[in-house]
Order: structure tokens, then C-alpha cells, then sequence
């Protein structure tokens, strides 16, 4: 790339490493021209598939909304937060490992059912509760049974 200082085309790479698990390399390279050293970071590109809402409107993937969704149930939960941005993040993967451009809600609402009930099963009540708005208490009864097998 050019040097962001004089513009020069010829930069060569000093130092080139992995930073952030292995997700990001961190590349610090000087310029040939003027010699003033610059970092620059490599990500891979992820696109994640876009959400079609049970209304039919399609919207891009809105990870805060995921957090808030899932934090609201987690409210005062013994849930750390490194925990639940784990949980973000393989479910993001789930969703990106789909193959599809677009996805429903209901499968987003299933994998973050599936990744609650993975972290706290009160938060997955919770979640579930809302979610699936069960039909009467005693469907709800059943589903805590279940949880308690
Ligand atoms: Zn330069």
C-alpha cells in the first residue's frame, strides 16, 4: 500500500504477527521513500447472511440487537460477560455457516434459545417465554420438566 505520509508506492513489511486469537494480523511496515514506519491490521472479510423478519422485511444483521436480546434475559444472572460474547461469537459462526444470504428470525430465535440454555437455564425460561410465547402454563410446565431431565 502507498505511505500514508508522502505517498510513496514502495512500503516493505518489518514485522508481521497475529494479534486477536489469530483472527487479525497486525503488519508494521516502513516506507521506502521517507522512512517513517506505519501498522496496519488484516481482517477477513465476513458477511453475515441478512435477517427476514416475520413480516417479510429484510434487514442487515444487527449483532446489538442480538447482545440486547440476549442480555435482558441474562439480567442478573451468574453469566460472565466473556461467557456470553463467546456464545455471540459461535453463533454468529452458526449463522454464517448456514451458506445463506438471508435467514428468519425464527431460526435466529432457535440458536439463541440453544446457546441460553447452554449458559443458564433461567435465562432460557426467560427467553423462551417470550419467544415462543407458550400457548398456556402448562406447555410452559412441560418445557421445565424437560430441562430438568
Ligand atoms: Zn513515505
Amino acid at each position: 500500500m502507498h505511505c500514508p505520509f508522502c505517498a510513496a508506492v514502495d512500503t516493505k513489511v518489518i514485522d508481521s504477527r497475529l494479534v486477536g486469537d489469530g483472527s487479525q494480523v497486525r503488519r508494521r511496515r516502513q516506507c521506502l521513500v521517507c522512512h517513517e514506519r506505519f501498522t496496519t491490521f488484516e481482517v477477513a472479510e465476513l458477511v453475515m447472511p441478512h435477517v427476514i423478519k416475520s413480516d417479510g422485511v429484510r434487514e442487515p444483521f444487527n449483532e446489538d440487537k442480538l447482545r440486547r436480546g440476549m442480555l435482558k434475559a441474562l439480567e442478573k444472572r451468574p453469566v460472565s460477560s466473556d461467557d456470553v460474547e463467546n456464545a455471540i461469537h459461535h453463533l454468529k459462526s452458526e449463522l454464517r455457516a448456514t451458506g445463506e444470504r438471508e435467514v428468519s428470525t425464527q431460526i435466529i430465535g432457535e440458536l439463541v434459545m440453544n446457546a441460553l440454555k447452554k449458559l443458564d437455564k433461567v435465562a432460557y425460561i426467560r427467553f423462551a417465554s417470550v419467544y415462543r410465547s407458550f400457548e398456556d402454563i402448562r406447555e410452559f410446565g412441560e418445557e421445565i420438566a424437560r430441562l430438568q431431565d
